[in-house]
């Protein structure tokens, strides 16, 4: 085991780019992780060429010139199936096709999922996180939007996994935008975070309440964004370049890729200056033009006032009217144009959090969720997710998970369990908290009895346990025999008396003992298959050994005692082994008991025609 708690990183995994993010342990302040040449925003762009994968900006200088080797925007197809693409394929150079409800992309004569491609961007970022900290970074907390569904943040969590890191929580982009602005103090506030991307826009309302966040509503358009404010200054000085120098470059690819980046830069500087100028050389004349603020403002007034429709339903669906809501945070580079601001502003009635660099601030908050999961604030716990699975014991003391770790409350969970002795009546249910394989290695939070089962063979009775954790985090677990009807319950507090610094240690021991738990508990479960199988020819040892010989009697009792033999040994697979041996064995003792409790039944009738027969 690690002497210390690994690091945890705070990722962003963007549309466009992602960043990565950790808590400088000496001011105690979120900071954003640079590459070697200074660069926070890592496109998010992966480049399939014939020498090798590119990620970044070396994959976005293909996107031009190699578009059908290039993936962008991957995120946009996270978890998603195929019916819910094609819209998107609209606007994507690259097929997919589906397999297995898997959606592949094909680029560059490769088929790759998109879990695997954003899971090479955030391997580059996990190698800049090591770079800087000079050791190796395993764990991230990873934000995504807050509309994505559970396959979406399945997707999200799969692609860490296939980047090496264990993804210890997945975070609402919103919230944590919020945490980062340390919006989680407040004791009771609604908040409202507008997010303006490249390509993206979305809003979000939430309700902050004694440091847990929930979603009231979200909404947003999913094609609108900073590159439709830079296209609609683009067509305005195409329609200048034909009036005044009679230039047509609508069938231009390389000058208007020139013009789209030089309207870009100059939306960028309008953001910070009134006016300003553009200069580009074509190869007949040179294009000269002055632009100012407010000529771009009246271009893009259109599409900021479409952003405050979504706002409006949103504050409808939550059930509230502008003023009621206690903060505005600012998300996305695109809340840099001051039109924006203004808009937000007169809105919603607040003037805006704008301190924090918006492009920066969700992997901000990511590394203060990190910082909070890793233990390093120690007094408060966010408790929308539950922190440890919680399950129940099985047969030979292992754990079978109901309610996995970080999964969102309310929730609840509906599991089958059966007997394992004969004639058992009364059942001992065991409910433990932990992220370990075997009960001793867990936390144990509750015992009861669910007694007056009727007496029935073992794997008979059909034990249905329900678990149910309420919005505060109260799990109440039912345990109802289906055959009798027979019922008991109990109610437990999971959280009662764990301190992060507990759960932090839990999920580390997990790890640290990963390997040697899996082992442990398949020699069990091993066990366990071998005592079953031991207990079934037993009883058909009693129940028929009339029908058969001495010799094959012989031979069965012999198969059972050499399972016996080495049922205490560690070999799994010596154990496996004669299991497999001793089913053989009693195969034809078992179809003989099998033909004769049908024979005595059904009375004279042979087997074989009643199974012949409609
Ligand atoms: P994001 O997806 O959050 O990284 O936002 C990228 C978008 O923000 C792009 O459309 C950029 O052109 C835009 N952007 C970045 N900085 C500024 C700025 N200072 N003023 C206006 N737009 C900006």
């Amino acid at each position: 085991m690690r002497g210390r708690l690994s690091r945890i990183v705070g990722i962003d995994l963007g549309t466009t780019n992602s960043l990565v993010a950790y808590i400088d342990e000496q001011t105690g302040l979120p900071r954003v992780i640079p590459d070697r040449d200074g660069h926070v925003l890592l496109p998010s762009v992966v480049s399939f060429t014939r020498e090798g994968v590119l990620v970044g900006d070396a994959a976005k200088r293909q996107l031009v010139r190699k578009p059908d080797t290039t993936v962008y925007s991957v995120k946009r197809f996270m978890g998603r199936g195929w019916d819910d693409v094609q819209e998107e394929l609209r606007y994507f150079p690259f097929s997919i096709k589906p397999e297995d409800g898997i959606i592949r992309l094909l680029v560059g004569g490769r088929e790759v999922t998109p879990p695997e491609v954003s899971a090479i961007v955030l391997r580059s970022l996990k190698e800049r996180a090591e770079a800087h900290f000079g050791e190796p970074i395993e764990r991230a907390v990873i934000t995504v939007p807050a509309y994505f569904n559970d396959s979406q943040r399945q997707a999200t969590k799969d692609a860490g996994r296939i980047a090496g890191l264990d993804v210890v929580r997945i975070v609402n982009e919103p919230t944590a935008a919020s945490l980062a602005y340390g919006l989680h103090e407040l004791h009771d506030g609604i908040i409202a975070v507008y997010d303006l991307g490249g390509g993206t826009f979305d809003i979000s309302i939430l309700r902050v309440k004694d440091g847990i966040f929930e979603v009231l509503a979200t909404n947003g358009n999913t094609h609108l964004g900073g590159d439709d404010f830079d296209r609609v200054l683009m067509d305005w000085l195409l329609d200048d370049l034909r009036a005044r120098h009679g230039a047509d470059l609508s069938g231009d690819h390389e000058a208007l890729q020139e013009l789209r980046l030089a309207s870009e830069a100059a939306k960028i500087r309008l953001s910070a200056v009134e006016r300003t100028a553009l200069t580009l050389p074509f190869a007949d004349f040179t294009y000269h033009r002055e632009t100012s603020r407010q000529e771009l403002e009246e271009l893009i007034e259109p599409l900021v006032q479409a952003t405050l429709a979504p706002c409006r339903m949103a504050l409808a669906d939550a059930g509230l009217a502008p003023g009621q809501l206690d903060e505005v945070v600012l998300v996305g580079g695109s809340t840099r144009v001051p039109l924006v601001r203004r808009r937000v502003q007169e809105l919603f009635g607040k003037v805006p959090h704008s301190r924090l660099n918006p492009d920066e601030v969700v992997a901000l908050g990511a590394a203060v969720q990190a910082h909070i999961l890793a233990g390093g604030i120690t007094n408060m716990l966010l408790l929308d997710v539950t922190p440890l699975s919680l399950g129940i014991e099985t047969l030979g003391g292992i754990v079978s998970v109901l309610i996995p770790r970080n999964t969102t409350i309310p929730t609840s969970a509906r599991e089958m369990f059966t007997t394992s002795v004969d004639g058992q009546t009364v059942v001992d249910m065991h409910v433990v908290q932990g992220e370990r394989e075997l009960v001793r290695d867990c936390r144990s939070l509750a015992r009861f009895e669910l007694r007056g089962i009727d007496p029935m063979p073992a794997g008979m009775p059909k034990i249905e346990v329900t678990f149910l954790i309420d919005a505060n985090g109260i799990l109440q677990v039912h345990a109802r025999e289906l055959r009798t009807g027979k019922a008991a319950s109990i109610e437990v507090k999971p959280t009662y008396g764990l301190e992060d610094a507990d759960v932090a240690r839990m999920v580390e021991e997990s790890f640290a003992y990963a390997e040697a738990d899996v082992s442990a508990r398949l020699l069990i479960e091993t066990r366990n298959e071998a005592d079953t199988v031991t207990t079934h020819v037993e009883r058909a040892l009693r129940q028929g050994a009339h029908l058969t010989g001495e010799d094959e009697l012989a031979r069965i009792r012999a198969a059972v005692d050499a399972l016996k033999q080495v049922r205490e040994s560690g070999d799994r697979d010596l154990i496996r082994e004669r299991t497999i041996a001793l089913n053989h064995a009693t195969e034809r003792l078992a179809e003989l008991l099998m033909d004769s409790t049908l024979k005595e039944a059904l009375g004279s009738k042979r087997v074989a025609e009643i199974l012949e027969s409609p």
